[in-house]
């Protein structure tokens, strides 16, 4: 029988709970804990999360011989359940953002409660991961995002493997989101991006869940793993090396690239059509070169849309306000 973080009850229906696994020695304090579907829609963490549990079950049970889970675990893969039932992103009856609900309040309205709920949970970890995928306009490369990040998360964000480890300045309009929460509670705090919402995206799903056993290994967390050789390019992306190229155009967009690919400044990366006449109306030139983080995948435009974000090598970004596109958390 799985814990639960709470019961709810609810007008007409029976109760219902938030489950969560907590694998590993009970005894001991939890080593680290794992957070996804606080958006409803983002199902690329909840799977990977569901999975990593099973895995760690295995583990645990001796199920693998040779390899042992060593610390405690703590994995919430669906925070916001019932809006995962109903691929909605907010929490269905009231429409609340969960992740705009820290530090919650013991005894409030149900999403205060459970955002309380989850930050006691959660905050007796030493390391601690909150899972997101984009919004439905937006596609992720599987990345680390590091807000304003001490230097033990600098390093340590790098033990994930991902492509990319992204530093972005801590929005002050997100004061009330999870990981912010995290921060009054010491640790190592990491938020990942994957994908996109509503979509299931199993390329970026393996690597993610790859990315996350081999932190659990590297952290001493696990032991016994034979990790697989073919290790991402890992880049590391200080605050000015965000470049988002907005359109100055309304349109149809047709994207010309893949997250993870590497551009030239110059490089046609996409083109803007005429939605009625079907004109192409202009080619979209990537204007610096670097990793492409993130792509539009929703071709509606209008203008000042974000088209993608390029994470370049040198100091060449320009988002610093532009971060209020579209994060997804
Ligand atoms: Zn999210």
């Amino acid at each position: 029988m799985n814990p639960t973080l709470l019961r709810m009850t609810a007008p007409l229906r029976d109760d219902f709970d938030i489950p969560y696994h907590d694998v590993g020695p009970r005894e001991r304090t939890p080593r680290i804990a794992l957070v996804a579907g606080l958006h409803g829609n983002e199902l690329n963490g909840v799977f990977v999360l569901a999975r990593l549990a099973a895995f760690l079950r295995d583990l645990d049970e001796g199920k693998r011989p040779g390899q042992r889970l060593l610390e405690r675990v703590l994995i919430v893969p669906a925070v916001n359940v019932l809006g995962v039932n109903l691929l909605s992103r907010v929490w269905p009856f009231d429409k609340i953002d969960l992740n705009r609900a820290f530090p919650g309040l013991e005894g409030g309205e149900t999403t205060q409660r459970i955002a309380a709920a989850l930050l006691a949970l959660t905050r007796t970890a030493y390391y601690r991961v909150d899972i997101h995928s984009s919004n439905g306009e937006l596609e992720e490369l599987p990345q680390v995002r590091l807000y304003e990040p001490n230097d033990d998360e600098r390093e340590t964000a790098c033990l994930f493997g991902l492509p990319a480890v992204i530093e972005r300045p801590q929005n002050k309009l997100f004061t009330t989101t999870l990981a912010h929460a995290w921060r009054a509670h010491g640790g190592e705090n990491f938020v990942l991006q994957a994908g996109m919402a509503g979509d299931l995206q199993t390329r970026h799903c393996e690597m993610l869940f790859r990315s996350l056993v081999a932190f659990l290994d590297r952290t001493g967390i696990v032991e016994g793993l034979t990790l697989s050789d073919e290790e991402e390019d890992l880049h590391y992306f200080g605050l000015r090396q965000t470049y988002a190229l907005l359109t100055n155009q309304a349109g149809f967009f047709v994207c010309r690239v893949e997250v993870g690919r590497w551009v030239q400044a110059g490089d046609l990366v996409g083109h803007i059509y005429d939605g009625f006449s079907g004109d192409l109306k202009c080619d979209v030139i990537s204007p610096v070169p670097g990793l492409i983080s993130c792509v539009r995948r929703q071709p509606l435009l209008f203008e000042g849309d974000l088209l993608m974000r390029i994470q370049t090598p040198d100091d060449s970004g320009n988002d610093a306000e532009a971060l209020l596109h579209a994060q997804g958390q």
